[in-house]
């Protein structure tokens, strides 16, 4: 059985769709910022803390748990930057009571969602794990803090891990069932979404003079049904000790601006957009792209879904739940 915390969220939840088919699953999420309706009635629900040691020991004495897979995270940077303690707490402190009480049930197989932030301000076109991770706000710190935590309690206790390092996660999966649904939205496609449904009057263009083509800032957009699909090849992997402990990039290895994003959501939905020109957002690098070449030799992954598919599967499920 698999325990998945913060399935309840964007990418557990789309996560925990495909992993019912093969395994059964329990997912814990405090439902701050998750939705109930995201999580697949094939899993079992718990509703709790996963700072809670009395909830995660009773999780643990009740099912037989093989791996746990953990997404419960605050993850915006400006807020973090106002209320860094919350991500200390939620982020760091959080997952080391989980950790602590998995090596206590001796549950010793682990998959982390962490996150492009850790490289900070990178100086290459594309990041590779080589690269060095120099975040530059709590929310990248408090995740790098959790990969130094797994190395050392791999060392230590013998855990075995795989840290999946996220760029861009966007769209919905294919069903139309679920979908990213955040509130605050700050992400760039479904913002852009919202408005061309007539929810939100603009869009707001953070910054145009960077170093970039068209000086808008370039990202690393990944289809969140590829981010799944990495997941459970990951947890294959450690399921079948094929892998003790690994980090990887999770992107699709292309780079959109900003403006290219909204003529494509333009583009698909028909739609023209009102777009506001703006001052840059405090803390954007000018580019982040991922090799995703170590995944993919590896595990045999590779990101099959294109910008295109990503807004569309977006705007159907805008359409069908805003
Ligand atoms: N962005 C923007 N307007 C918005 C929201 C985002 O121009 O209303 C830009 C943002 O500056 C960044 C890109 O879109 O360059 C992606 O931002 P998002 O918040 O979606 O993801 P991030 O890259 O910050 O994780």
């Amino acid at each position: 059985m698999i325990l998945v915390v913060g399935g309840a969220g964007y990418i557990g939840s789309h996560v925990v769709k495909q992993l019912v088919e093969t395994n059964s699953v329990v997912v814990l999420d405090n439902l701050s910022t998750g939705h109930r309706y995201l999580v697949d009635k094939r899993a079992v629900f718990v509703h709790g803390d996963l700072g809670d040691r009395a909830t995660l020991v009773r999780i643990f004495e009740k099912y037989p748990i093989d791996a746990v897979m953990h997404f419960a995270a605050n993850s915006l940077v400006g807020e973090s930057v106002v209320e860094p303690m919350k991500y200390y707490k939620n982020n760091v402190a959080a997952t080391l009571t989980l950790l602590e009480t998995m090596m206590e049930y001796g549950v010793k197989r682990f998959i982390f969602s962490s996150t492009a932030a850790v490289y900070g301000i990178p100086n290459v076109d594309i990041i590779t794990e080589q690269c060095p991770t120099l975040p530059i706000n709590p929310y990248g710190r408090s995740k790098l803090m959790i990969e130094h935590m797994l190395s050392d309690f791999a060392s230590a206790y013998d855990l075995r891990y795989v840290v999946l390092r996220y760029f861009n996660a966007a769209g919905a999966h294919v069903s139309g069932d679920i979908g990213e649904d955040h509130d605050p939205e700050t992400h760039l496609i479904p913002l852009i979404l919202q408005h061309l449904l007539g929810l939100r009057d603009k869009i707001s263009v953070f910054g145009t003079d960077y170093d970039t083509p068209d000086g808008t800032c370039i990202r690393d957009y990944i289809h969140v049904m590829d981010l799944a699909e990495a997941h459970i090849l990951a947890l294959h992997a450690l399921l079948a000790d094929q892998k003790k402990t690994a980090v990887y990039n999770l992107g699709n290895g292309l780079g959109y601006s900003v403006k290219e994003v909204i003529d494509m959501c333009e583009r698909v939905t028909e739609k023209k957009a009102t777009i506001e020109y703006t001052a840059r957002r405090p803390g954007d690098p000018a580019r982040l792209v991922a090799s995703s070449e170590k995944i993919s030799r590896e595990l045999g992954w590779q990101a099959t879904r294109s910008l295109e598919e990503i807004i569309t599967t977006a705007w159907n499920w805008h359409k069908k739940h805003m």
